[in-house]
């Protein structure tokens, strides 16, 4: 879809530091992280949310999810995985192109996570860590 920020990363046209890609899903890192390996699934097809996106595509998307969760968890050696989706402004949701949100938790890492404001990461450290989450897999 034209203007759509997710739709250009999936196509090549944006830049993002990719973790993993096959022939329908893209892994990439947020640019905003709320913490240390915050990285978000999306469909290369654009669906904007829950509502509208194909049951098929997210069935093979929920595959790709846990595998991606097992990844981070392994490449990061985290402790737990916190995994959430926004669906609509009314929820959050900024980017009105289906996405999944991954972050890494370890006991001590004292995260609270509410209702946050974007903040850019440093893309180098982003960078280092797509690089560790790819050992994962
Ligand atoms: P949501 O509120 O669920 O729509 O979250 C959208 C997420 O996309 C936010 O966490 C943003 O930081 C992130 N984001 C926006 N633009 C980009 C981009 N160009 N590359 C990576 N992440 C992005
Ligand atoms: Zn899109």
């Amino acid at each position: 879809m034209e203007d759509c920020i997710f739709c250009k990363i999936a196509a090549q046209q944006l830049p993002s530091a990719k973790v993993y890609e096959d022939e329908q899903f893209s892994v990439f890192m947020d640019i905003n992280p709320v913490g240390k390996g915050h990285c978000l699934l999306i469909p290369k097809t654009h669906h904007e949310d829950v509502f509208t996106i194909p049951e098929d595509l997210l069935r093979d998307l929920i595959v790709v999810a846990k595998r991606l969760a097992k990844a981070i968890k392994t490449g990061m050696n985290a402790d737990g995985m916190y995994i959430w989706q926004a669906n609509g402004r009314a929820a959050g949701q900024l980017i009105p192109h289906y996405h999944m949100h991954f972050l890494p938790r370890w006991e001590d890492d004292k995260l609270t996570i509410g209702s946050w404001e974007p903040v850019a990461g440093n893309m180098d450290e982003i960078q280092a860590v797509a690089e560790e989450i790819k050992k994962g897999f």
